[in-house]
């Protein structure tokens, strides 16, 4: 097997916590990936992958059970059945920024929205990666998958992952085990063949955040270029010099709340409707006891997605607050969402952090933010 001395999962991950794991094995090749992890699964062995790290919070106490590294790269281009896009299958270790880079550069569209993601192509899927209005899901047509039911490897098509706003079957929510434990080996997405013109782009989120209007005409290469700069003026580009970029990204996720609940909130408070769930409303009624009546149909009201930015920064923590001078847990200067390492913060300072935000947006709005990040030995 591919042992190699472990390293404090801090250096491993973006949030910069971790200790050393009891052991670490490093799969280079989809052969070792599949082997490594089979025989861990065969002997009962705790098991943590970690592609990028940059969607983990690692606890202070060191993992006690195998980290497996996901380090595969290799992207093949290949026909598609629709005329005018193509398919692109890329190993599950391939850089995901990477992968949207090579796309843009053969005029390849679908993916472009989503520049500057960090972290690897196979862990994308994992909380369907998504930023302004394009989700990995839009594009992804299957993944090849090793399932812990039975240790084998199959083709399994998106549309059985449960793909969903920032989940998927294969997260693990905060206090919560994943509705299917398998590791993803390789994906494949099919892109459309645009080419290197200009042309209206699609998505007023994306446009809106580009400062463009619905007639004007862009290059994939410019999206990409402007999304990383848009980015990166957040913090959200990683950069070694920058504490701001030391994050799991978006430390909350924006909450889903009923219509009803949303009406309590500030009308200023930013919030989007989320599709309802698709319901039979076909009612037989069996003609032997069917008495005349029909009742009415009932209106179903959807959803509400309540911006977790705005609810942190009403609660009165703003941008770079931190709970005392001496914490080196802070959120960013940059971003309201962001909960950074300031540099050498434990994960307990950024726990304290993270409960302090919770408790103070409850007491002011009746809701608890969830973390979006995968938590290893963390108790929020
Ligand atoms: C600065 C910054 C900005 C970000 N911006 C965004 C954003 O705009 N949109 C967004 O959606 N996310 C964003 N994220 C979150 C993160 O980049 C994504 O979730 C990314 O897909 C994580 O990839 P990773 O390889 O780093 O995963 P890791 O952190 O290594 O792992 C995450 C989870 O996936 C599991 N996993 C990893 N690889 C595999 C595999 N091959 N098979 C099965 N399970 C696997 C791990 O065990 C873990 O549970 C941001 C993060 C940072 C730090």
């Amino acid at each position: 097997m591919p042992d190699v001395e472990p390293r404090p999962l801090a250096e491993l991950t973006t949030l910069r916590t971790g200790g050393i794991p009891d052991r670490m094995v490093e799969a280079r090749t989809t052969d070792e990936l599949v082997g490594v992890v089979r025989e861990l699964w065969s002997a009962g062995e705790p098991v943590l992958l970690v592609g990028g790290g940059s969607n983990l919070f690692a606890g202070d106490e060191p993992f006690d059970g195998t980290v497996v590294r996901v380090l595969t790269t290799g992207i093949e281009r290949m026909p598609s059945p629709r005329p005018g896009f193509v398919r692109l299958r890329v190993a599950a270790g391939h850089g995901w920024d990477d992968l949207v880079g090579y796309a843009v550069a053969a005029g390849l569209a679908g993916i472009e929205a989503m520049s500057g993601i960090p972290g690897t192509v196979g862990a994308a899927p994992i909380q369907n990666i998504g930023a302004y209005g394009q989700e990995i899901v839009q594009t992804l047509v299957e993944v090849d998958l090793l399932d812990e039911v039975d240790g084998e490897v199959r083709a399994v098509p998106a549309s059985d992952l449960a793909l969903g706003f920032r989940t998927s079957a294969l997260k693990q929510h905060y206090g919560s085990v994943p509705e299917r434990v398998a590791v993803i080996l390789s994906v494949t997405l099919e892109l459309a063949e645009a080419g290197h013109g200009e042309r209206p782009l699609a998505g007023d989120q994306l446009r809106t955040a580009l400062g463009l209007g619905a007639g004007d005409a862009v290059s994939l290469a410019w999206v990409r270029d402007h999304v990383l700069a848009t980015r990166a003026r957040k913090g959200m580009v990683l950069d070694e010099g920058d504490h701001d970029t030391w994050s799991a990204g978006s430390f909350f996720q924006n909450a889903v709340v009923s219509a009803g609940f949303a009406r309590t909130l500030p009308p200023e408070c930013p919030r989007w409707p989320v599709a309802p769930d698709v319901v039979d409303t076909v009612t037989v009624y069996p003609l032997a006891t069917f008495d005349g009546y029909v009742p009415p149909p009932t209106s179903q009201e959807s959803d509400v997605k309540i911006s977790a930015a705005w609810l942190i920064e009403h609660a009165g923590l703003g941008k770079g607050f931190r709970l005392a001078r001496s914490s080196r847990a802070a959120l960013s200067s940059k971003h309201a969402l962001a909960l950074t390492n300031r540099g050498g913060a434990t994960a307990e300072e950024l726990s304290e952090l993270a409960r302090f935000i919770q408790g103070r947006v409850q007491s002011e709005f009746g809701l608890i933010l969830q973390p979006e990040p995968v938590l290893v030995g963390v108790e929020l």
